[in-house]
């Protein structure tokens, strides 16, 4: 057993993982493996709830971001990561938590309308869309965790975890209602009532320009608008040279746009190379730069950060019977957590017999 602060976080396998969650949670994890006692969730559960009809497509999602975690750096003898559908008391805890979240409240969650509408979702989505709100407080503290690094999106998911966390603890724990956040755990109750760590990059936006709203869309598996961290290096091209940029700039001396403009947003998020980067923003803005120059340096630096982790997931595709065993491994170790938990909570809810 270990003494480190315990530390949750994960993805839907709805696709496989790219440079959004990169700058938003993954290089944070990365980096944290020493520090904390990692958890990382592939919420497959969480991705029947927009692809009930693709089966075979989560299981394949499933395997697929557990060999990003690994070329990415996560380290198994370090981290545990783990299935969903493997831990069932998340799924024992979801029910009882769920008594806790008010209707209203989970259909006022920001996150859960941004997703109906950039889903286009419309009215048709099943129940058990709503419910996977709700899921996700029960995956994070089924672990109890100090620490849950997530991109901005995941604010509200995070703002009703200490909801109910909060709201156990004064039912079942006798924790008053006016008691400190902080103050839970050393008054008796059970749940940590958890603060998000948020990337160095909150939402990283997509390549795909902006919606009929003219919003800009995150970078997201579902929207067709990321570029991944297995994309070979013809395939970054590809994207960069033909993403969007600024749609009012024809010519090189045109005067162009830097702000949320894709091509500057990921200079500033991955070119080590700063001093460059505020020059060539500056001849951009004034006409002295085309767009071809600065793209291509922008594939330079992707293709630098991503191939090291390509050739990583070429020699783990070969080895599926390690990749399999880490998972396996994973789901025993987060099994002893999240029973652990499950039988805390029944006792706090005076269900043992
Ligand atoms: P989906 O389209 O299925 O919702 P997604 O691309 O949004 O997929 P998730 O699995 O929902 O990815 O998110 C996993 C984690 O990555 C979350 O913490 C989320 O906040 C973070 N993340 C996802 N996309 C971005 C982004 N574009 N910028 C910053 N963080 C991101
Ligand atoms: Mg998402």
């Amino acid at each position: 057993m270990t003494t480190k602060p315990r530390l949750l976080t994960g993805d839907t396998p709805t696709g496989k993982l790219h440079l959004g969650h990169w700058v938003g949670s993954l290089e944070n994890r990365v980096h944290l493996q020493d520090e904390y006692d990692c958890f990382f969730i592939l919420a497959n559960m969480h991705a029947f709830t927009t692809r009930m009809d693709k089966p075979e497509e989560i299981r394949q999602h499933t395997i697929d971001i557990a060999i990003d975690y690994l070329s990415a750096g996560i380290d198994p003898q370090k981290s545990t990561i783990f299935i969903q559908s493997e831990v069932p008391a998340i799924s024992e805890l979801c029910f009882f938590f769920s008594m806790l979240l008010p209707y209203p409240r989970v259909m006022r969650n920001p996150t859960i309308k941004d997703e109906i509408r950039d889903k286009q979702l419309g009215d048709n989505y099943p129940f058990g869309f709503l419910l996977y709100a709700v899921g996700q407080v029960a995956d994070i503290l089924a672990f109890r965790p100090q620490v849950v690094p997530v991109g901005e999106d995941q604010i509200p998911h995070l703002e009703m975890t200490r909801e109910v966390a909060r709201r156990f603890n004064h039912l079942y724990c006798d924790i008053s209602s006016h008691l400190a956040d902080e103050e839970h755990l050393a008054a008796g109750g059970l749940f940590p009532i958890i603060s998000p760590m948020i990337g160095r990059v909150k939402r990283l936006i997509g390549t795909g320009g902006p919606n009929e709203q003219g919003q800009l869309l995150k970078m997201s598996k579902s929207l067709n608008n990321a570029i991944l961290l297995s994309d070979d290096p013809d395939t970054v091209r590809k994207k960069v040279m033909g993403m969007y940029t600024d749609p009012q700039r024809l010519k090189p001396t045109d005067k162009g746009r830097v702000e949320n403009n894709p091509l500057w947003v990921y200079h500033e998020a991955f070119n080590p190379d700063k001093a460059w980067v505020s020059e060539a923003e500056n001849r951009y803005r004034n006409g002295e730069i085309g767009d071809v120059e600065c793209k291509k340096r922008l594939v330079d630096v992707l293709v630098a950060l991503i191939e090291p982790m390509r050739q990583k997931r070429l020699l783990l595709e070969k080895d599926m019977d390690y990749v399999r065993s880490v998972l396996q491994e994973g789901n025993q170790r987060a099994n002893a957590i999240a029973n652990e938990t499950l039988e805390l909570a029944k006792t706090a809810m005076r269900q043992v017999f």
